[in-house]
C-alpha cells in the first residue's frame, strides 16, 4: 500500500525486529536511511532481499531535495520505508521534517514500531512509569546544561535522558547539583548488548562511581521524580482519610 513506512530497528541486538518490519524492508517500492550501510547489513543479516533498489540516505537537517524525492514516489503510487540508524525514527533522530512534510501533502504516514531506547530503559530500571518526560539529549555546553535540569526539576514524573559517555560523570554531577543530590536515579548502559548493565543509587552516589573512569556505550539515565510528588491513588486516599480525621463537625 502507497504510503511512507516508519520502521524501527534494533538499539543493539540485531534479532531485536519485528517480522512486520522486515516484511516491510521485503516489500517496500522505495527505501531510505539515515544509515545506508546500516540498513543494507541488516537486511542482510535477516535475508532480505535489496534486489534492484538503491537506498537513498536521507536526514532532516539536509535532506529538503531527497524529501522532494520520497514525495514524488509517494505521489505516483509508490511505498517508501525509512529506517534511522537504530531504534524507533524520530526518537532523538531524523524523521520529524518528513513526516511532517507526507502527512501535509495528504499522504499515508504508518509506522512499524519496535526498540527504542527510551521503553527499554523503563522497563528495566525499577523507576515509577505511569508518567514520564524524555528530554533526550541535555546540551554540551555546561550553563545550557544546568538550565535544561533546572527546566525539568519539577516535572511529576521520571526523568529520562539519552548521554554520551564521556559527559555522563559530569552530567550526574550537574544533575545532583541542580535536582538534589539524594534523589535516585538509574543509569541503563548497553541495552539488549552484551555488556547491559543498571546502576541504582542517588545522584550523587552514581557521579562518584561513574567519575574519575572511562566509560563505554550507549547510555540512558533515568532520574526519579522530587519527593513528595507522588500523587498515587493510596496517597490522595490516606491524605483525604487524614483530613476527614482533623475535621471537626
Ligand atoms: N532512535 C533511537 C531510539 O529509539 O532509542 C535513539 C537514537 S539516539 C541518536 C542514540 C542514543 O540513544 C544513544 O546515545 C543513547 O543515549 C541511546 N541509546 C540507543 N541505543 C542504546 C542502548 N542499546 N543502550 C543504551 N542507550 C541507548
Amino acid at each position: 500500500k502507497a504510503g511512507l513506512y516508519f520502521v524501527a530497528t534494533p538499539i543493539g541486538t540485531a534479532r531485536d525486529i519485528t517480522l512486520r518490519a522486515l516484511d516491510i524492508l521485503a516489500s517496500a517500492d522505495v527505501l531510505a536511511a539515515e544509515d545506508t550501510r546500516s540498513l543494507r547489513r541488516l537486511m542482510e543479516i535477516h535475508g532480505v532481499p535489496l534486489g534492484d533498489r538503491k537506498v537513498l540516505a536521507y536526514h532532516d537537517h539536509s535532506g529538503e531535495g531527497v524529501r522532494q524525492k520520497l514525495i514524488e514516489h509517494l505521489d505516483a503510487g509508490r511505498s517508501v520505508a525509512y529506517a534511522s540508524e537504530a531504534g524507533t525514527p524520530l526518537i532523538a533522530d531524523p524523521g520529524y521534517h518528513l513526516a511532517k512534510t507526507v502527512s501535509e501533502a495528504g499522504h499515508l504516514v504508518t509506522s512499524a514500531p519496535g526498540p527504542t531506547a527510551i521503553a527499554t530503559a523503563l522497563t528495566l530500571a525499577g523507576l515509577p512509569t505511569d508518567a514520564f518526560f524524555f528530554a533526550g539529549f541535555l546540551p554540551n555546553a555546561k550553563t545550557a546544561r544546568r538550565n535544561g535540569l533546572d527546566a525539568v526539576k519539577d516535572v511529576p514524573g521520571t526523568l529520562v535522558f539519552y548521554e554520551s559517555p564521556k559527559r555522563l560523570a559530569e552530567m550526574l554531577g550537574d544533575a545532583a547539583d541542580v535536582l538534589g543530590a539524594s534523589r535516585n536515579a538509574v543509569v541503563c548502559r548497553e541495552l539488549t548488548k552484551k555488556f547491559e548493565e543498571v546502576r541504582r543509587g542517588e545522584l550523587s552516589e552514581l557521579a562518584s562511581s561513574f567519575g574519575g573512569q572511562q566509560v563505554k556505550g550507549e547510555i540512558v539515565v533515568l532520574i526519579d521524580r522530587k519527593q513528595g510528588d507522588d500523587n498515587s491513588a493510596e496517597d490522595i486516599e490516606s491524605a483525604l482519610q487524614k483530613a476527614l480525621e482533623n475535621m471537626t463537625v
